[in-house]
């Protein structure tokens, strides 16, 4: 057997555990899901600013540049005089003044002539050999638009961008370029607080050109950390790799420069803060669960077991024989058991009651009633003269006694036999109540002795009773070849001092005369 709250309370703890489950996984999912889209989102709008400040640095240059290969002192330069270099070389500087991002401004020549502002070039110097000379070649007739070289002299990383010059059948003669240093765009870079640890900058190759960590500059970022330079066909995207950790990073390649604009983050940077913050969440939705099972548990206990415990109490106390109390339960269900408990307890009741109703009755008729003739008792008739006698000593109203015996009646049971023995002194207590009057009282007094109460009746008038009945019992036919007698004896009762006792032996003794005298007599 299952205890009703032990069972509310074990279901009640699957309910919550399955909340728990359900809400904190699907809460939690959603976190996550929402979270990582923002670490996505973060990564993609970092990128692209950084993306949109090194286009927007470069894309001077090549207007700078283009407006540069135009100027006639330029084109020509070697074939020109001193003065048409010396202005060419004017123009250079007049730049490199204006644009603090320029580095230098030159132009090398097919005759290993090189244009260029305070700078003297090692000796067997060839500006054609040079990588910027080589790459506004390769490019031509765009602009290079962004090599990373190495500068001979000072070692100094530059970016340059550089276009070919041409005579007026269009050969190439000689490259006008200018150079930006790699410093130079990581200063602006710094300032600008694009280049955190996040972000790093690959050249086409995938050189690491632009880094916050200097230690890691002109390493190969697609052999260094085994990335298939595939994944860099697209224009821009997500992948990961392992470095230190696992990474997660977004790509973006410049257009114009080639380059490939890095942002990456530490995949346990960005997962221990979403698990704590899962973590919390379950606990709360533990919390708000365990808190909404509690109550719900509570009020389940409260309002159903101790309904049912005070439905129990009920039936307990009905089966104990004691009073059923109606109480209200707030449901409809309960409030019809308890309707038809109590139906089914006043229907058995009732049934009771009429069972024992006529039980009483019986017993009752039993108890002042003779069986055979149906006439009072004699314990009846005793009460009955008690009354009678204690109205005389109030009212001083004389009644009668009256007492007759059936004559020979042994003889009657010995003839015809004990049943018509019977049957007479039922017929003889038919004739009685037929003769007497409604007020008189007849009763058996025993055996085949009757006795009769006549209230409010003077000795001559209970006399003309007396003599009615004998005489009736005389003439009447009882069916049997032997006529029946009665001998009976009349008393009065008008002395409140005589007792009972008295009365009774007197109406006596006038039987026994009657008896005496040769019987079928009135004797008074
Ligand atoms: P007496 O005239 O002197 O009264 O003669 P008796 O034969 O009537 O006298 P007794 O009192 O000796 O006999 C009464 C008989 O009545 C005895 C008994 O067997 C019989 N008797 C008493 N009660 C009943 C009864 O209920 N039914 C029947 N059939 N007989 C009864
Ligand atoms: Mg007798
Ligand atoms: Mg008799």
């Amino acid at each position: 057997m299952k205890s009703l709250k032990k069972e509310i309370f074990k279901k009640a703890i699957i309910v919550i555990l399955l909340m728990i489950m359900f809400f904190g996984l699907s809460i939690s999912l959603f976190f996550y899901q929402y979270q990582i889209k923002n670490v996505f989102n973060l990564l993609k709008i970092e990128n692209s600013d950084i993306s949109n400040y090194v286009t927007a640095y470069f894309k001077k240059f090549y207007i700078e540049v283009e407006y540069l290969s135009r100027l006639k002192e330029v084109r020509f330069a070697p074939f020109l005089n001193e003065k048409a270099r010396k202005k060419a070389l004017e123009t250079f500087k007049v730049f490199q003044e204006i644009d603090k991002d320029i580095n230098y401004v030159y132009a090398g020549y097919k005759n290993k002539m090189l244009l260029i502002n305070n700078y003297i070039p090692p000796a067997g110097f060839d500006p054609t050999i040079r990588p910027w000379y080589q790459a506004a070649i390769k490019s031509f007739p765009n602009i290079s638009q962004g090599l990373p070289y190495r500068e001979i002299k000072t070692k100094e990383w530059l970016v340059s961008v550089s276009k070919a010059l041409v005579d007026n059948n269009g050969k190439i003669i000689g490259v006008v370029s200018i150079d930006t240093s790699m410093d130079k765009i990581i200063k602006k870079l710094n300032e600008k607080k694009f280049l955190n640890i996040f972000n790093f900058i690959l050249s086409k190759n995938g050189l690491i050109i632009i880094s916050h960590n200097k230690f890691n500059l002109n390493k190969n970022f697609f052999r260094e950390n085994k990335i298939d330079k595939k994944i860099f066909n697209k224009p821009n995207g997500f992948f990961e790799y392992y470095t230190q950790g696992e990474k997660l990073a977004y790509f973006n390649k410049l257009q114009n420069l080639g380059w490939i604009i890095v942002s990456e983050i530490d995949k346990k940077n960005i997962f221990s803060p979403i698990i704590k913050k899962i973590f919390l969440l379950f606990l709360i939705v533990s919390f708000l669960s365990v808190t909404l099972g509690f109550f719900m548990t509570m009020f389940i206990t409260k309002e159903i077991i101790n309904s049912l415990y005070n439905l129990h109490n009920n039936i307990q106390s009905i089966i104990n024989n004691e009073q059923f109390k109606k109480t209200k339960s707030p449901f409809v269900e309960i409030n019809e058991i308890y309707e038809n408990i109590e139906n089914l307890t006043q229907n058995a009741l009732y049934k009771k009651n009429k069972e024992l109703e006529k039980l009483n009755k019986k017993l009752e008729e039993m108890a002042i009633k003779d069986k055979l003739t149906n006439l009072y008792n004699r314990y009846k008739f005793n009460e009955e003269l008690v009354n009678e006698i204690n109205k005389y000593r109030r009212y001083k109203t004389p009644f009668c006694l009256i007492m007759f015996d059936v004559d020979y009646f042994k003889k009657i049971n010995d003839n015809f036999g004990h049943d018509v023995g019977d049957k007479v002194l039922k017929e003889i207590a038919r004739i009685t109540k037929q003769t007497v009057r409604s007020t008189d009282v007849p009763a058996r007094w025993g055996g085949e002795e009757f006795m009769i109460l006549c209230p409010n009746t003077k000795l001559e008038k209970g006399i003309k009773i007396a003599e009615r009945l004998r005489k009736a019992i005389e003439n009447h036919d009882f069916g049997i070849d032997k006529k029946v007698t009665i001998s009976v004896g009349v008393a009065e009762y008008n002395n409140e001092k005589m007792e009972m006792k008295d009365l009774l032996k007197a109406v006596d003794e006038k039987l026994y005369q009657a008896k005496k005298s040769g019987r079928n007599k009135t004797i008074y």
